[in-house]
């Protein structure tokens, strides 16, 4: 059914997307619905004092898939929250998980909530008490299901709860390792509060280096003096533009926020916006840019690229035809409706799916786990060793060429790789290996017309050989 009968749910979104690979994949009859069905969904509803009175809470955690544990993906605390949007993220999560190479099965959660209206003191009893919920029904370990920081939430909460799992199960040796995304100095790895900004920025520098993919769109190769309009300077949003603007020197010519939108053809400063978002609570009022009380029009403005770093379905069949950029990178889970998507690419957009373009969460929380199950900080034992062997190879350059090493090239040679560095290195090449995996898709299969199709159909490859190979 299409939007124009009834509105389509997220869910449907996500399945009827595919629905569209596994229609052109040769799966064994029935492992489609397999793929593609919820495993099991918990809903809890828990009393939490607030002021001297009750309140009661819902949340729901999904668990799309478990051929690989443990089930992984974030909880938000959003009033938006239900257990369809919960079942879509967590669909979306084994397929990310599956692109990437990242061996988990694909979970949501999420709280009805909005978190500005309550205090530190109260979201950290409301945290605790979904925590006990979740765990106490199998639904947070580090063996079975392992959240991690979405929307609404961030490394305060996941230290919350993975302390909650510790005083619940202090008998297990891996308990800092049911939760990902905490703060560095409970179990955190360096790299994870930026890594799904950082990965977006990855994305389209690839995505850029491809002269076949960026000439459909008119654009020059490179990202250097790209315009980009961004929806949304949450965690994501705030750092993909940071990075993007700093390091690759794209123009951030609009900011779409939750009061409205600044449109700055000669650029916006990411850092005034954050600040003034930090002193008035929205963009309104910004001083060096035109304000747009409409910021849903700021989608449709002309530029390079459009990133919807915010929630899902915010182009769908009334503005789509009207967007202007011809690349769309989806920071958002699920931001284009699957009606949107047919009007997009029959205009020629390039869109980045999400399940590639916002995937360094996950992986970085893999690599966080990693290093909760190793009980080690990467690059501990290893980076005194290979400084002192970066210091010989400088050495015996300088003896048998007789001429001085210069400082920056020795300093390079000498720094053993800490961990930022480490973590950096395995987000860029899993990104990279990802998108060359789609790319080959692309180019050797005539009926995969796009990124999203092509990531999809990868991704299900994965998947079903899973399923195939253990039985389901
Ligand atoms: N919430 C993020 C996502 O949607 C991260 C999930 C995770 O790290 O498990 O991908």
């Amino acid at each position: 059914m299409s939007e124009q009968n009834q509105p389509l749910s997220f869910r449907d979104n996500v399945d009827l997307m595919v629905d569209q690979a596994i229609n052109i994949m040769d799966l064994d009859g029935g492992l489609g619905n397999v793929l593609k069905s919820c495993n099991s969904v918990l809903q809890v509803s828990f009393p939490v004092d607030i002021d001297g009175t009750p309140e009661v809470f819902t949340g729901w955690r999904a668990v799309h898939s478990d051929h690989r544990l443990p089930s992984k993906g974030g909880i938000r605390f959003d009033l938006a929250v239900d257990q369809e949007e919960v079942e879509a993220l967590a669909a979306l999560m084994t397929y990310k998980c599956a692109l990437v190479d990242v061996p988990y099965g694909g979970s949501k959660g999420g709280l009805r909530i909005d978190p500005s209206r309550y205090s530190r003191h109260q979201l950290e009893a409301i945290t605790r008490r979904f925590a006990r919920e979740l765990a106490g029904k199998g639904f947070l370990s580090p063996a079975k299901n392992v959240p991690a920081p979405d929307m609404g939430t961030g490394a305060r909460e996941m230290g919350w709860m993975a302390d909650t799992y510790r005083q619940l199960f202090p008998d297990d040796i891996n308990y800092i390792g049911a939760v990902t995304g905490k703060p560095v100095g409970f179990g955190g790895v360096r790299g994870r509060n930026e890594a799904t900004g950082r990965g977006v920025q990855y994305v389209l520098r690839e995505f850029f280096r491809h002269h076949d993919l960026v000439k459909n769109t008119g654009l020059s190769d490179g990202l250097a003096g790209k315009r980009v309009i961004i929806q949304g300077m949450g965690n994501v949003g705030r750092h993909a533009a940071h990075f993007l603007a700093q390091e690759d020197h794209v123009r951030i010519i609009g900011v779409i926020e939750h009061d409205g939108a600044l449109i700055n053809a000669h650029g916006i400063s990411v850092a005034a916006v954050l600040n003034h978002m930090r002193e008035h609570g929205g963009v309104e009022g910004f001083p060096d840019a035109e304000f747009m009380a409409d910021g849903a029009r700021a989608l449709e403005q002309a530029c390079d690229i459009l990133i919807p770093a915010a929630r899902e379905g915010i182009i769908h069949s009334d503005n789509a035809a009207r967007i202007q950029a011809p690349v769309i990178a989806e920071a958002a889970n699920g931001p284009i409706t699957y009606d949107a998507d047919r009007i997009l690419r029959d205009n020629g957009v390039e869109i980045i799916p999400d399940l590639f373009c916002n995937a360094g969460g996950v992986i970085v929380s893999y690599f966080e786990w990693i290093r909760n199950l190793a009980h080690v900080r990467f690059g501990r034992i290893e980076k005194r060793f290979h400084e002192s062997r970066g210091a010989h190879i400088v050495s015996a350059i300088e003896m048998a060429s007789n001429v001085e090493v210069p400082e920056w090239i020795r300093d390079e040679i000498v720094r053993g790789a800490d961990e930022f560095d480490l973590v950096r290195s395995g987000l860029d090449d899993t990104m990279r290996l990802a998108f060359q995996e789609m790319d080959e898709e692309r180019r050797s299969n005539p009926d995969v017309k796009d990124l999203r199709m092509a990531a999809y159909v990868t991704a299900i490859h994965k998947i079903s050989r899973a399923y195939l190979d253990i039985g389901y």
